[in-house]
């Protein structure tokens, strides 16, 4: 297009070939569909006007939404890579399924052995910053410049202060709530950690 004098963003590209020839036996309806598609492209180059390439500054900040062993991985290589990460998980601790099993399949390595670790190091990472029992209500704006809304359900622990000793746990009168880790097997009291293992944040704190 640029070659021909044109504005390259007034190309529209009917993929007949992928789209039709590859994946279609019935050569009739493939010809049928490729007209129809050409159509469309037709009829969408009509509304195309020409664009000027800008540049727009970027946060060099991600966003990885869920903390089970995927998200906190993808947030350890992002973080380690230079960036800042802010790491989102609905439930009160990081870790996910995973947390939960015992070993892993096909090597039959211990599972915390694996995830505790990572935990650990997305806890403590200075370019992670943890969200945990929080859930992200909405996300604005475009590529690198995106504005997200956390929405951090209440706590009812001051996470800043709180140095996990489990003390709260024993002394707590209301012990007979179904555990969420146990899949409800178990009881929990009122205030508790998930699992043993369990980090909170905020920004790496436990
Ligand atoms: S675990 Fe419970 S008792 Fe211990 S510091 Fe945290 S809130 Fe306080």
């Amino acid at each position: 297009m640029a070659a021909a004098g044109l504005n390259p963003y007034l190309l529209e590209m009917a993929n007949i070939r992928e789209q039709c020839s590859w994946v279609h036996h019935d050569k009739d309806k493939a010809t049928d569909k490729a007209i129809e598609l050409i159509g469309l492209s037709v009829a969408k180059a009509r509304y195309d006007r020409s664009l000027k390439p800008i540049r727009v500054p970027v946060t060099r900040r991600a966003l990885v939404i869920g903390g089970g062993v995927a998200g906190i991985q993808a947030a350890l290589d992002i973080a380690d890579s230079g960036y800042e990460v802010v790491l989102v998980e609905r439930d009160p601790s990081i870790g996910g399924k995973m947390a939960g099993l015992s070993e892993t399949f096909p090597t039959l390595d211990c599972s915390q052995c694996i995830l505790t670790p990572r935990m650990v190091e997305a806890g403590q990472h200075p370019r992670i910053r943890l969200y945990t029992y929080s859930e992200v209500e909405g996300v604005d704006g475009f590529i690198g410049n995106f504005k997200v809304t956390i929405r951090q359900k209440a706590r009812y622990v001051d996470m800043t202060k709180c140095t996990g000793c489990g003390e709260c746990s024993k002394v707590c009168p209301l012990k007979r709530n179904p555990s969420e880790f146990d899949y409800g097997m178990g009881m929990r009291p009122a205030i508790y950690m998930p699992f043993p293992q369990s980090r909170a944040g905020p920004a790496g704190d436990r």
